[in-house]
């Protein structure tokens, strides 16, 4: 890497065509320069911190609204069984009908 190089990555913010990052080159990567923010290692590494922590965000959800779920039915089924609803037809497959209204 040459002195004074400057980062070589399109940076697109509120003009269309995008223009040059410009920022003083800290590293090489494939013969091409960049500054610390654009290092594409970095980026990658950042990317992937950033995906691992929405995906364990999206796990905790999908585990909370199932158990959710189950609680709904749950409740469902106690105040069907109050209600002197048969415990055959409490089943969940049925159980989901009521549930719906159907
Ligand atoms: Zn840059």
């Amino acid at each position: 890497m040459t002195p004074g190089q400057r980062c070589c990555e399109r940076v697109y913010s509120s003009s269309y065509p995008g223009h040059t990052c410009g920022n003083p080159a800290k590293m090489e990567h494939e013969g091409k320069p960049y500054c610390g923010i654009h290092d594409p290692v970095k980026r990658a590494a950042r990317e992937a911190a950033s995906k691992a922590k929405w995906d364990a965000l999206w796990k905790a959800k999908t585990e909370r609204w199932a158990e959710e779920k189950k609680l709904e039915e749950r409740r469902t089924a106690c105040e069907l069984a109050c209600q002197g609803v048969e415990t055959h037809d409490l089943a969940p497959g049925i159980l989901l009908r009521y549930m719906r209204g159907i």
